[in-house]
């Protein structure tokens, strides 16, 4: 089997309203354009995962059984949408914990390219902070950054190879460049 490019997502600000420790599955909302974004992505040949550092969950702000619910929900949602996710990757550790799974260290897209196999350096890593870019590039695929929350001036990491003002624009950009 030949391995497969991916466009692995970031949660909170990519696909959905970043709500800040969202653990109520009646209060998921979707970005503007995120199914079209990603039936854009599906029709050019990539596969599509999830990324989502939760450091609500050792806070204790959010339930592991509702993060699993969320996630079901968003994956549903999609296919209703005819898009695909493959698999949610979560990474339940504290702001300050350097563990592999959590951005910006590549574990959540290392894992998801073992269990569907990925080809990292013809995927896309793309998500609204540099911490999500950084990830990217530590699994040796590209990034996209996402809006203006987050800015590569002034970030210890290296610039993103697009930054774009949302994921429908991204996802045409990515296409643009393959
Ligand atoms: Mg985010």
């Amino acid at each position: 089997m030949p391995l497969k490019p991916a466009v692995i997502l970031d949660r909170d600000g990519t696909l959905i309203v970043d709500l800040v420790y969202l653990n109520e599955p009646d209060r998921i909302e979707y970005l503007p354009g995120v199914f079209q974004a990603l039936r854009l992505l599906r029709d050019a040949g990539y596969v599509l995962c999830v990324a989502t550092n939760q450091s609500g969950v050792p806070r204790g702000r959010v339930d592991v059984r509702n993060l699993d619910e969320i996630h079901r929900r968003i994956q549903a949602k999609f296919a209703s949408e005819g898009v695909d996710i493959l698999s949610f990757h979560s990474a339940p550790y504290m702001t300050d914990n350097d563990h592999i799974l959590r951005k910006p260290n590549p574990g959540m897209l290392l894992e998801a390219a073992r269990w569907h196999g990925l080809d990292l350096k013809r995927s896309w890593m793309v998500g609204d902070r540099m911490t999500d870019v950084e990830a990217g590039h530590r699994a040796g695929s590209r990034s996209v950054l996402l809006g203006t929350w987050d800015s590569p001036k002034n970030s210890p990491f290296d610039p993103p190879e697009i930054h774009a003002p949302n994921l429908l624009t991204a996802a045409m950009e990515i296409i643009a460049r393959g």
